[in-house]
């Protein structure tokens, strides 16, 4: 029944008024009313064209794009949809009761953590945080229904009156308030419209725009304008769409429109499923440039192409928290606090099922496309290890397509790499020994003597290579990674290389003797007697403390870690003739000591250790040894 008269009402409040919670704490937040508004508008425009699949619904949809209008000058904005519309009746039942309570039951379980609130809107009620009054203009789709408007003015009263409007569908009013101004400017509302309703279902439109163009006119350019639409959204984003009809440049032209100013993607991974829950997206392996360039929070969450978040934490896996794009899933349950989400059943199968997508995409690439896999490994490794060091399934499946790649950039899986070196490098205790450097120019003298052995070198120069080896250690019992400059070339493999040292002991103390003298660095002094044509005098820099060194700067630490002490000892080769037959047949004690320091150096300068006023002295003392 229609009423040709204003009535008043009252909404129910059970506690307290609820217009002051909602100012005061969704105050730094508020921003997301014009979410919550496009996306009732969105609901009852879908729901009418479902009616009218069904036949329940039998006139003419016509154009159904929802209008978002800004008058500055009467301090309004209006959200317009021809959508369902509402009867009396249902402007009673829903905007009164059903979103007035749900609104409350919101604030009071989520008013302590703004957080929520932030991500996470109130519904219908929202718009009272940014409006002085709200006026709700609406008319059934339904055959005679009359048009009612509902006026609200932030207090518990309403009132309810008939009015003339022809078109179906419902116009918000929001009566922006003295302070929340900024909701009156083109821009601010624009730059909403884009985060949170670019890919909303239904087109939006948000006045015009002017467009210009070149065009040829008599043999003459000219430039055209025009006013056209000015529509927010792609109601058809890629993801949404059947991957067989997309080509390479959709999912890059997607890419850039989502992360403008990025580099171009590695490769993606289109996920559909709708069972056992609900989800769609693409999701990107962004190029990263520098391994520490870890940029997180790259993934957008959307629930039926609503915008939610970009704080993806609980739903992917930490790891994969690396990759770009789109993820849209009605079955994440939104409106729930973070612990919750941990634990939802539907959230760790949906965090399983993405892993899962991205091992298989992998592993596709590997064996059918091993020349792009290696290609691009550099970038794909920091995910793969990344992931290997924090999930054990995912560490599981990757140990067959983990790369390691040699100083001469060529790649091996685990198992080629082992079969590569079987024969030259097996340890006493039959393991695998892995040489590898981080620097194949500093360790370059280093490279060339473990060549000359036939020893083959791994480049594993990552930030996160510390780590990565330390685990493949313990979780295989048959590889061990040493660094090149860990020991002298010989004592790599840890076979008994050891000769005989030509100097008798005695002779062997005055050589340790004379180096301990003169050794005004850190170092420790070590004698070995090795071929004769290996490096007279060495540094080494024991495994286990520089990885601890390295691993910590990984954390964070000081760099040169552990206390800034750099460990390393000075290995002299006791065979090598200049030590064993130059050095000791020097009669001054004091050119012994300078050809001692000269030897030093020159090790230190093979490592790059040489710096400051050491080199200088170096540099002068050799031009002093040219001349005589
Ligand atoms: P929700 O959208 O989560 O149901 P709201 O508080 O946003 O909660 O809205 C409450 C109800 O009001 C909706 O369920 C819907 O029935 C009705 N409603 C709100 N906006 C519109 C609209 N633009 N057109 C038709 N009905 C609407």
């Amino acid at each position: 029944m229609s009423k040709t008269k204003a009535t008043k009402g009252k909404i129910a409040v059970q506690a307290e008024n609820i217009f002051p919670i909602i100012k005061k704490f969704l105050y730094s937040e508020h921003e997301i009313f014009l979410r919550e508004l496009v996306s009732n508008a969105v609901d009852a425009t879908s729901k009418l064209k479902t009616l009218a699949m069904k036949g329940t619904f039998d006139e003419e949809l016509g154009d159904l794009t929802i209008d978002i209008v800004l008058d500055k000058e009467n301090k309004t904005l209006t959200i317009s949809d021809k959508g369902i519309g509402m009867t009396e009746e249902e402007v009673e039942k829903y905007l009164n009761q059903v979103a007035f309570s749900s609104a409350e039951e919101f604030i009071e379980k989520y008013k302590d953590d703004a957080n929520i609130i932030g991500h996470f809107g109130l519904g219908f009620y929202s718009a009272f945080m940014v409006s002085d009054e709200v006026e709700v203009l609406t008319k059934s789709y339904q055959k005679g229904a009359p048009a009612v408007k509902w006026t609200c003015d932030g207090n518990p009263e309403y009132t309810i009156e008939p009015i003339e409007k022809d078109a179906r569908g419902t116009d918000v009013v929001l009566h922006i308030s003295e302070d929340s101004v900024e909701f009156l400017e083109k821009d601010r509302i624009e730059g909403l419209l884009k985060k949170y309703c670019r890919y909303l279902p239904v087109p939006i439109r948000f006045g015009t725009k002017t467009v210009t163009e070149e065009v040829e006119k008599d043999g003459k350019k000219e430039t055209v304008s025009e006013e056209v639409d000015n529509i927010i959204n792609n109601p058809n984003p890629l993801w949404k769409r059947n991957p067989k009809d997309l080509t390479d440049e959709d999912y890059i032209r997607f890419y850039e429109e989502m992360y403008p100013f990025t580099e171009k993607p590695l490769f993606w991974i289109h996920l559909n499923i709708d069972y056992p829950f609900n989800l769609t997206g693409i999701l990107y392996f962004p190029k990263l440039s520098n391994a520490m360039e870890y940029r997180k929070n790259k993934i957008h969450l959307y629930s039926n192409q609503v915008f939610v978040t970009d704080e993806v934490g609980q739903i992917v896996p930490e790891y994969l928290t690396l990759l770009h794009g789109v993820i849209d899933s009605p079955d994440i349950p939104l409106n729930v606090s973070r612990s919750y989400l941990q634990s939802d059943s539907n959230v760790r199968k949906i965090s399983s099922y993405i892993s899962r997508k991205v091992i298989e995409k992998l592993k596709e690439i590997f064996k059918n496309d091993r020349e792009k896999f290696e290609s691009k490994w550099d970038e794909i490794g920091i995910f793969i290890k990344y992931g290997m060091l924090s999930d054990d399934k995912f560490y599981e499946k990757a140990l067959d397509f983990v790369l390691f790649k040699n100083v001469e950039e060529k790649f091996f899986t685990l198992e080629e790499y082992k079969e590569k070196i079987k024969a030259n490098q097996l340890d006493k205790e039959e393991k695998y020994v892995f040489i590898y450097t981080n620097n194949p120019e500093n360790h370059n003298p280093l490279i060339q003597a473990a060549q000359s052995k036939g020893y083959d070198v791994l480049w594993l120069g990552d930030v996160i290579d510390p780590h990565f080896i330390q685990m493949l250690e313990q979780k295989l019992s048959d590889v061990r990674f040493i660094r090149i400059d860990a020991e002298s070339v010989e004592h790599l493999i840890n076979k008994d290389e050891n000769l005989e040292s030509v100097l008798s002991d005695k002779e062997q103390e005055k050589v340790k003797a004379l180096f301990e003298k003169i050794n005004d660095q850190k170092g420790i002094i070590e004698l070995k007697p090795l071929s004769p044509d290996a490096a007279p005098v060495s540094i080494v820099k024991p495994e286990f403390f520089r990885r601890m060194q390295d691993m910590q700067q990984l954390q964070g630490g000081m760099p040169g870690g552990m206390g800034g002490m750099d460990f390393f000892n000075v290995v002299i080769n006791t065979n090598h003739p200049l030590i064993a037959q130059k050095l000791l047949k020097m009669r001054k004690e004091e050119k012994k000591e300078d050809f001692a320091k000269y030897l030093v150096d020159l090790a230190m300068l093979s490592q790059n250790m040489l710096k400051g006023e050491r080199m200088t002295q170096f540099v002068n003392r050799s031009i002093e040894f040219m001349k005589g």
